[in-house]
């Protein structure tokens, strides 16, 4: 199958590419992103079929229906790396909660975050794909902290790809800048900048556009692509864990074959929700997707109101980071497949000049004929936080806005499906401060003080990484970065 621009064609690029083209280079005409020309449909009699179905069988045949372009056993090594998580049988188990709430854990792979589930396929299809070109790829990973560690871990020692991954010094938790400085292999370079996470993705912004940088590379013959939410490779993951956690319900009699379900996301660049709205429409039993936001809440107000309005709007920080985002560039593929490519290229020019668009009457009717959503204060995510330890589920400050979003956002009585996007290990303080008040400086003090709280041991993987070697110490200013990335290649 081949992909589509969601801004219409420049007569520059090529009217369709290929899933390895769209991968290998995401940015399309006008500065739009690739998209699916069609979705295949899968329907109820595809679900049957999978019903006993692992998670790599029921992976292989999604990524088969799409008939991308890589070699079969390329995706077999890709989907091997599930087996590293910590159930190879079950690498996304099903937690129940309440009698009609089930959170889908997302978060059992190496860094301990939703990330993974992606970007550790993602990293052996990549790779192989240069290679088999003789090319030679950098990934920049601008982070505040998951994609981060999760790149690192996936592209670490692979061939043919290097990784330059930039983070806000002081702007992590300690568990997040550990895991990224202590990931030590020849083709990884990790970069401290001084500033904020806003800093840091205007800095690789700035670089990306820089003519002398894309020579310097040209020279060293060595392309340029992109690891984040926008390169199709990690939402065509994304897609199956949705469908995977509706059977698993179904195989417990949760639910019934065909009933629909709620999916409740907490959502930042809406590459999850955006796999949960693909899958809907390859013909899973969804009733709505429940959009869950912190204080940076544009996708409410966009859901409920029609309005994306950042006139007034700068990056608050929350206790659930990873979702303190303005610019959420998933959006556009719903924009792409609702409203057309004409449409969708006028909200993004509209968001370029004037920080705001505005859906008409009719469009809002269909977008909320799909999505609802909420956004979670802070210090109700913290209660909901210490309400679920109360019913003997532990969870951390992402997962808990989802919590929220299936208090205010349902309106039928449906069994609803969050998603817990990262383990309670990576975002401590926040967890130790909701389940006991105290307020720990660091990490470590945060995690034992859970791991008594709740009776549970830190994870290793987890708990060696204050004892692992620093292999990075790289801290710069802004405007050094170009000079730090071309001393590394
Ligand atoms: C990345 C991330 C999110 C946001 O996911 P999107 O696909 O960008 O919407 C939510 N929670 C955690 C913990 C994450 O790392």
């Amino acid at each position: 199958m081949n992909f589509i621009e969601t801004r219409g064609n420049d007569g520059e690029h090529p009217i369709e590419v290929t899933f390895s083209a769209a991968i290998l280079a995401p940015i399309a005409s006008f500065g739009g992103i690739y998209v699916p020309k069609t979705l295949p449909e899968l329907g109820l009699d595809f679900l049957q079929q999978h019903i006993d179905s692992n998670y790599k069988s029921l992976a292989k045949a999604v990524l088969s229906a799409f008939e991308i372009d890589i070699d079969a056993d390329v995706i077999d090594e890709a989907l091997s790396l599930y087996d590293k998580f910590d159930d190879a049988d079950k690498p996304v188990p099903l937690a129940k909660v309440k009698d009609d709430l089930y959170v889908s854990e997302l978060y059992h792979g190496p860094t301990r975050a939703f990330k993974d589930m992606a970007l550790q396929p993602f990293g052996v299809v990549l790779s192989s794909l240069a290679q088999k070109r003789n090319e030679n790829y950098l990934i920049i990973a601008a982070t505040s902290g998951d994609t981060g560690p999760a790149a690192l871990e996936t592209f670490k020692n692979r061939d043919n790809v290097q990784v330059a991954c930039l983070y806000p010094d002081g702007g992590t938790s300690d568990v997040q800048r550990l895991q990224m400085v202590t990931e030590d292999a020849e083709n990884l370079k990790v970069i401290g900048i001084h500033g904020d996470f806003d800093d840091t993705q205007h800095a690789l912004k700035r670089l990306l556009g820089s003519a002398a940088f894309k020579a310097k590379l040209k020279e060293k013959n060595i392309h340029l692509s992109a690891a984040n939410s926008v390169n199709f490779g990690r939402i065509i993951f994304q897609l199956i864990y949705h469908i995977y956690s509706y059977l698993e319900l179904v195989r417990i009699n949760a639910i019934s074959m065909g009933d629909k379900v709620y999916l409740d996301v907490p959502s930042g660049n809406f590459g999850n929700a955006l796999g949960g709205y693909y899958a809907l429409k390859m013909g899973l039993p969804v009733e709505k997707i429940l959009i869950a936001s912190n204080k940076n809440n544009v996708l409410t107000q966009l859901i409920k109101f029609g309005q994306y309005d950042l006139r007034n709007m700068s990056v608050i920080s929350t206790s659930s980071p990873a979702m303190d985002i303005l610019k959420s560039s998933n959006v556009e593929r719903i924009l792409f497949d609702m409203f057309g490519a004409e449409r969708s290229k006028e909200f993004m020019a509209n968001l370029d000049n004037d920080k705001h668009y505005e859906l008409s009457a009719s469009e809002l009717t269909q977008l909320q004929s799909i999505f609802a959503a909420d956004f979670c204060e802070d210090d109700e995510g913290k209660q909901y936080i210490k309400d679920a330890f109360a019913d003997g589920y532990l969870m951390d400050p992402h997962t808990a806005t989802c919590f929220k979003a299936y208090d205010t956002c349902r309106d039928k009585p449906l069994t609803t499906i969050a998603y817990s996007t990262a383990e309670w290990t990576k975002f401590s303080p926040t967890i130790a401060n909701a389940l006991t008040g105290e307020q720990d400086a660091n990490d470590i003090d945060a995690l034992k003080s859970i791991a008594k709280e709740a009776d549970i041991t830190i994870p290793a993987i987890i708990n060696d990484l204050f004892d692992k070697e620093i292999a990075h110490n790289t801290i710069i200013d802004m405007q050094d970065i170009e000079k730090e990335i071309l001393s590394f290649l």
